[in-house]
C-alpha cells in the first residue's frame, strides 16, 4: 500500500460526503441502529456525569462524527438527557450551557453539518417552546490519535463507529521491499501469516493507548467517555464476525482479477487500516495506560433484521461499506470497478448469510477519568 504510506490517511480517508445516493449520510442506517441500541448506556453515563459534577458549561465532544443524520441526533439526545437531570435536581440554578465539539478527519464533509445547524437550533427551540439552552457548536478537524482540545476542557466524550479505524495500515505488514505480506487479503484472513495479525494488534495497542493519553489531558477529572466500536468475540480473528465482511470483500475483488478488471498485484497491496479488538484487549490497554477506570464494557450484536427491508441485507451492507471505503478503494483500484464490485459484494453477503449467520460484534466501552 505505497499510496497510504506516502500521502497519509488524513488526506485520503473520508466517508463519502454530501447527501447523494452513495453518501455516508444516506447509507449509515446500520451504524444508527447500533448506536441506538447503545443509547441507554450513553445517556445513563452522561446523566451520571452531570449529577456528579453539575458544571455550568458542559464540554461534549463527538470524535469521528462524520456527516449526516447520525451526527446531530446523538447530541440532541445528550442535551435532553442532561436537561432532565437538571430539572429534577438543580432546577433552581440556570440550565447549563453546552459546548459541543465535533471532530473528524480534515476531509470530512463538515459543511454538510454546518448547513444542518440552523434547523437543529430551530428544532431545539421549538421542542422547548422557545426556551432552548445555550448550545455552542464548533468543529475540530484532525486525528483523534493526537491532541485535539486544550487541557481540562471536556466533560464527556462520545465516539461511535470510529475507533476501529487505526491511524495507519500497520507498517510491520510490509516486507523489506515494501510489499504487503498479506497477499490476497485486505484484512486479517484465514491465509494471513501470523506476522500480519501481530502487526495489526501492535498497531491497535499503540493507537488506542495514544488515544487514551490524549483524552486524559483533555477531560476533567471524573469526566466520562462512551466509545462504541466494532470488535470481536474471542482471541481468534477468523470467525463469521466483522473480519468476515472484509474476507468477502477480498473474495469479490479476487473475482475481478480473472476477467482482467483489476490486477492481482493491486489486491495483494491493498490492506485496510482497521482493527476489531476483543473486550480483553481494550481492558488491557486501559489498565496499562492508567488514567481511566473502566466502568462498563458490553458486547452488542446488532440484529440483521435491522437492514433496510426494502433492498435487503446484502445490498444494505454493500452500500454501507461503499460509503465508508470508496475514498480508499477508488484511489487504489480506480473508480470504474466500484459499481460492479459492490453489486457482487452485496450478492455474496446474501449468499453467505443464507448458509450461516454473520455476527458482527459491537463493543460499548464506558470510561471514567481518574
Ligand atoms: N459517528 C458516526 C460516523 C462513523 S464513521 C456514526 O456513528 O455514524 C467513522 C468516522 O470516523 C469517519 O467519519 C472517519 O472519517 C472518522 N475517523 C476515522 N479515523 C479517525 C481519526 N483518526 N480521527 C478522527 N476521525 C476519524
Amino acid at each position: 500500500m505505497e499510496n497510504n504510506k506516502k500521502k497519509g490517511l488524513e488526506i485520503e480517508f473520508h466517508m463519502t460526503g454530501g447527501t447523494g445516493k452513495t453518501s455516508y449520510a444516506k447509507n449509515s442506517s446500520l451504524q444508527k441502529k447500533a448506536s441506538d441500541e447503545a443509547k441507554h448506556i450513553t445517556l445513563e453515563t452522561v446523566q451520571e456525569l452531570y449529577k456528579a459534577t453539575s458544571p455550568k458549561s458542559l464540554g461534549l465532544a463527538d470524535l469521528g462524527c462524520s456527516s449526516g443524520p447520525n451526527t446531530l441526533s446523538t447530541i440532541r439526545d445528550i442535551i435532553e438527557a442532561v436537561e432532565a437531570v437538571h430539572r429534577d435536581t438543580t432546577s433552581s440554578q440556570p440550565s447549563p450551557e453546552f459546548c459541543v465539539f465535533l471532530n473528524d478527519l480534515p476531509r470530512n464533509d463538515f459543511n454538510s453539518i454546518f448547513k444542518a445547524l440552523p434547523e437543529f437550533h430551530r428544532e431545539l427551540k421549538r421542542d422547548r417552546n422557545g426556551g432552548s439552552p445555550p448550545v455552542f457548536i464548533a468543529a475540530y478537524p484532525g486525528s483523534f490519535y493526537g491532541r485535539l482540545f486544550p487541557d481540562n476542557t471536556l466533560h464527556f466524550v462520545y465516539s461511535s463507529y470510529s475507533l476501529h479505524w487505526l491511524s495507519k495500515v500497520p507498517p510491520a505488514i510490509y516486507d523489506e521491499q515494501g510489499k504487503s505480506m498479506n497477499k490476497g487479503c485486505i484484512y486479517i484472513c484465514s491465509s494471513s501469516p501470523e506476522v500480519v495479525s501481530k502487526a495489526y494488534y501492535d498497531q491497535f495497542k499503540e493507537d488506542f493507548s495514544l488515544f487514551l493519553q490524549c483524552r486524559s489531558k483533555e477531560l476533567v477529572s471524573g469526566g466520562r467517555m462512551v466509545l462504541i466500536l466494532l470488535g470481536r468475540e474471542g482471541p481468534g480473528h477468523i470467525d463469521r464476525g466483522n473480519s468476515f465482511f472484509w474476507e468477502l470483500l477480498s473474495r469479490t475483488v479476487a473475482d475481478l482479477v480473472a476477467p482482467g478488471e483489476t490486477e492481482e498485484e493491486k489486491l495483494d497491496s491493498y490492506d485496510v487500516h482497521f482493527y476489531a479488538p476483543t473486550a480483553a484487549e481494550i481492558e488491557g490497554e486501559v489498565i496499562k495506560e492508567g488514567s481511566f477506570e473502566l466502568d462498563r464494557l458490553e458486547m452488542l450484536e446488532v440484529d440483521r433484521q435491522t437492514g433496510d427491508n426494502a433492498i435487503g441485507y446484502g445490498k444494505t451492507v454493500a452500500k454501507t461499506v461503499r460509503a465508508i471505503q470508496e475514498s480508499m478503494l477508488s484511489q487504489h483500484f480506480g473508480e470504474e470497478i466500484l459499481d460492479k464490485l459492490f453489486e457482487s459484494y452485496g450478492r455474496l453477503v446474501d449468499e453467505e448469510v443464507a448458509k450461516e449467520d454473520i455476527r458482527p460484534i459491537t463493543l460499548v466501552v464506558v470510561l471514567r477519568k481518574l
